[in-house]
């Protein structure tokens, strides 16, 4: 068996038909689209067809979506812009389960001045809404939840929350870097002011993405520079990127009910035969809320670095907690928000599948686990043998 890639909320591959159509921009039409000539204006045209493609998936107009370099760039556009355009406010409200991208933004904002609040979750990874109205006053410049956890796959109530936000007039942004392509989204009856997007997460280019702002948003630009992006996002375009996500948009449009039924399968095949196989493990966050690729496994009283180290030599891919965080030796923050014991935080495992795993890869790794897990049991000094 050569490579079984379960990792694919860390990134994903590009789909063929995707890198298809980012091939010519590179040595063939590669063009300035700002400049005036006939071969520059065919640029341009392709950056309006993604932005199409883009407002196509996520149900907004073309106008709405500004491109950007990546979901980072998105969170951080959006969270300073925001607050640059409501200087007299200074407290920021979000939640302790958010990806570096929101909460090192957020936490570096309180040497400058800024409250920020981190919600709380429960122990299935929940908000507590009636926590979040409390917290909702005149001087919150803006809410930023994320659409779905990138390590538990568990999903907020996103349109509920920007309902209760926007309509005491407080800008509301989520990180959908997970959701997008994974679940349907649509804007337009929505109340979501700002919306985060990465091409690598949805089988696009890496170093690309959208911010998503809805019309009327009060928003200063955060990349000063040239005109691009109608003087929202100065710098040059990344045309291969910008086509490719665009492509990958309108292919996830295109199937996204088909193939989370097969993703889904795929995964609560392989979750299901771990939890019978495997004593001692427990499943981390909401079972009947979660994105259809993603389960997030605790096995008991072993270390996730030894279980990844094990299955990295049977060639397969997985994840002990989110690829940014794994590095160190913290367990995941969105474990501990979400009070997972010492001993199951260690030995958390995400799996995450995407439309190119098969049912032979699932049985394999079914296969491989028990064993893997048997073994490292042994060794640990946190079992009574
Ligand atoms: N937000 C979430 C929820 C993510 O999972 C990630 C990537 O892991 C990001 C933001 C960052 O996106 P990018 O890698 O495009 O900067």
């Amino acid at each position: 068996m050569e490579t079984v890639y379960f990792d694919n909320n860390a990134t994903t591959k590009v789909d063929e038909r995707v890198f298809e159509q980012m091939k010519p921009l590179f040595c063939e039409l590669y063009g300035n689209p700002s400049s005036m000539h006939t071969f520059g204006g065919q640029i341009a045209r392709k950056i309006s067809r993604a932005r199409e493609q883009v407002a196509g998936l996520l149900g907004c107009e073309p106008g709405e979506i500004i491109f950007t370099g990546g979901g980072t760039e998105s969170d951080n556009a959006a969270i300073k812009g925001a607050l640059a355009a409501a200087p007299n406010r200074r407290k920021v409200i979000t939640t302790r389960v958010e990806h570096p991208a929101v909460l090192a933004v957020c936490r570096d904002l309180e040497n400058h001045g800024y409250t920020i609040v981190e919600l709380n979750v429960d122990k299935k990874g929940r908000l507590d809404l009636g926590e979040l109205d409390e917290q909702l006053d005149e001087n919150t410049a803006l809410v930023t939840v994320m659409y779905a956890n990138n390590e538990t796959g568990v999903i907020f109530p996103i349109e509920q929350i920007a309902g209760l936000v926007t309509e005491r007039g407080i800008t509301f942004h989520t990180d959908a870097v997970q959701a997008v392509g994974k679940i349907p989204l649509n804007l337009k009856q929505s109340n979501i002011d700002m919306l985060s997007i990465s091409g690598h997460k949805l089988h696009g280019p890496k170093g690309v993405g959208v911010l998503f702002v809805h019309k009327g948003t009060r928003l200063s630009p955060y990349m000063l520079g040239g005109h691009q992006e109608a003087g929202r996002r100065a710098g040059t375009e990344n045309v291969p990127g910008i086509v490719g996500l665009g492509k990958a948009c309108e292919l996830a449009l295109n199937n996204i009910k088909e193939e989370n039924e097969k993703v889904k399968h795929l995964r609560d095949k392989l979750e299901q035969a771990i939890m019978k196989n495997c004593p001692d493990c427990r499943l981390n966050g909401d079972k009947d809320n979660r994105l259809p690729n993603t389960s997030n496994i605790s096995f008991e009283y072993i270390e996730g670095e030894a279980i990844l180290l094990m299955l990295d030599q049977y060639g397969i891919c997985a994840s002990s907690g989110s690829a940014c965080t794994s590095g160190s030796l913290e367990p995941s923050h969105v474990l501990r928000a979400m009070g997972v014991p010492f001993t199951a935080a260690h030995g958390s495992i995400r799996f995450s599948l995407s439309r190119y795993n098969t049912e032979d890869e699932v049985d394999y790794v079914t296969e491989k686990i028990p064993p893997i897990i048997n073994r490292l049991r042994e060794l640990s000094p946190f079992v009574v043998k």
